[in-house]
């Protein structure tokens, strides 16, 4: 816990611009807030006298290690990719074990831990705390044999707070969003204490404002003895993204994480439904199969389930996010994704139903029907789209039928549908998901994915679906 304490009475996180995606920072407030970022979670030491190229080395070090943790392309500098995740609301306690108390060793000596809720958030009803509280800890409880009793006054494992500012722990809070609350790893003292920011606004259920639950549940990892995950899927994830909570179970990672620790639930009946954990989707996965696949300017992006990929091409490393930490609007599990360069959008489709991004924004007015393609009426779900840049032309695959819409005449085109395999020959299962790259078309079938020349739609190559996907 030394370390632990070394890192305190910095400035707080300065995030005011991060609910504006749009306008980006000045350079000087870019520098502060990395230097505040990276003092406060990177060990990166506090200003000082010495030279200004070896703060600038101390700094690109800093910045390459945080880089890699959230799987960014290493540059050391800072580029938009990094800012935008320097300005996401998150949760206070270090990333990298070496700047934390959190070295791996740290866990609770017996299994019967107490709790206790000291004060209450304005926010929320005294009874919705409770409950989002009793919820989070249950989560952990669940797949260990770990548990938990509330008790009402004197000295709990676990003492739960909302505080502000500064509140004399050596970690001061910093206002609305930025960090969101902080909890200690196990031991004596204040070890297993959660502390939440009451600058931020905690709901109970809407997906405006920060979920109490959400936010505990992450924490109480934190108090059982885990460090940051760097599975985006993982609740030990860093940053904080809304999830559905009715449909929402530990995710893998983060139960293979706890178990290490205290090992499975012995009470589980064989019987008992399980909740199934949510693995991470990953490109070595021999039997992955793509949702979806679109350009989205000049980069590649690939859906799959709750996440995307996204691939630089002059990188060779491809990041990985859930869909909800970039567009909490845009729903899991869609259907078909393309960009159309004449209006400058990315649409994205599921079911009926199709949304736009404009750059990192829904456009306005979506999600609209799927009727604004003029498809027949009996069509309601769509397999893949494949955009043509040559001829505007738009092709829908419904089942083994293709259909072509005009973008410029916004017309279906006549002859169509036509069988998948008149249109590319020798593909002969259904497409899951398309897109057009350089010349090539790109049509993913089951764990396959098929490169047509897109001027002959002549098939060059059969390829794994995952070839744009390091693995
Ligand atoms: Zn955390
Ligand atoms: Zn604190």
């Amino acid at each position: 816990m030394k370390s632990y304490y070394k890192l305190c009475v910095l400035i707080a996180l300065v995030v005011s611009g991060y609910t504006n995606p749009i306008a980006p920072p000045a350079d000087e407030d870019r520098e502060s807030i990395a230097e505040n970022y990276l003092s406060r979670l990177y060990g990166l030491p506090q200003q000082s006298s010495s030279g200004t190229e070896r703060r600038s080395n101390a700094m690109s070090l800093r910045l390459k290690e945080m880089q890699q943790f959230f799987g960014l392309s290493i540059t050391g500098k800072l580029d938009e990719e990094t800012m935008k995740v320097m300005k996401k609301p998150r949760c206070g306690v270090p990333d990298v074990a070496a700047y934390s108390t959190f070295a791996g060793d740290y866990k609770w000596k017996k299994h019967d831990l107490t709790y206790r809720i000291e004060n209450y958030t304005p926010d929320m009803s005294e009874a919705e705390v409770d409950d989002s509280i009793r919820r989070a800890l249950q989560l952990w409880a669940d797949v260990t044999p770990l548990r938990f009793t509330r008790i009402y006054s004197g000295t709990a494992d676990i003492m739960i707070s909302f505080v502000v500012g500064d509140h004399r722990d050596g970690y001061p809070f910093d206002g609305p969003n930025g960090f969101l609350a902080h909890a200690f790893p196990p031991f004596e003292g204040i070890g297993g204490d959660a502390h939440f920011d009451d600058d931020e606004t905690f709901l109970f259920r809407s997906p405006q404002g920060y979920n109490l639950f959400l936010v505990a549940a992450h924490e109480f990892g934190h108090s059982l003895g885990l460090e940051h995950s760097q599975d985006p899927g993982a609740l030990m994830y860093p940053t904080y993204v809304f999830r559905d909570i009715d449909t929402f179970s530990l995710p893998q990672d983060d139960v293979n994480g706890i178990q290490s620790l205290y090992g499975p639930n012995p009470n589980v009946n064989p019987g008992d439904p399980k909740p199934t954990p949510a693995i991470t989707p990953n490109t070595c996965d021999p039997k992955l199969v793509l949702d979806a696949v679109t350009m989205f300017r000049g980069e590649m992006i690939f859906f799959k389930g709750s996440f995307f990929w996204r691939s630089y091409s002059q990188s060779t490393t491809v990041e990985q996010h859930l869909i909800k930490s970039f567009w909490p609007e845009i729903p899991e599990h869609i259907d078909a994704a393309f960009e159309s360069p004449l209006q400058d959008k990315v649409f994205l489709i599921k079911g009926e139903k199709v949304w736009a991004l404009y750059g990192y924004d829904i456009a306005q007015g979506y999600p609209k029907s799927l009727s604004m393609f003029n498809l027949p009426k009996k069509v309601k779900k769509i397999d893949a789209v494949l955009y043509d840049e040559a001829s505007y032309k738009i092709l829908f695959f419904v089942d083994r039928q293709v259909y072509s819409y005009d973008e410029q005449t916004s017309r279906m085109e006549k002859g169509y549908p036509k069988p998948l395999e008149v249109v590319f020959s020798g593909m002969t299962g259904k497409v899951n998901a398309a897109f057009q790259n350089k010349g090539f078309n790109y049509l993913f079938s089951g764990s396959k994915m098929f490169e047509f020349g897109s001027y002959n739609n002549k098939l060059f190559r059969v390829l794994n679906n995952n070839y744009f996907l390091p693995c």
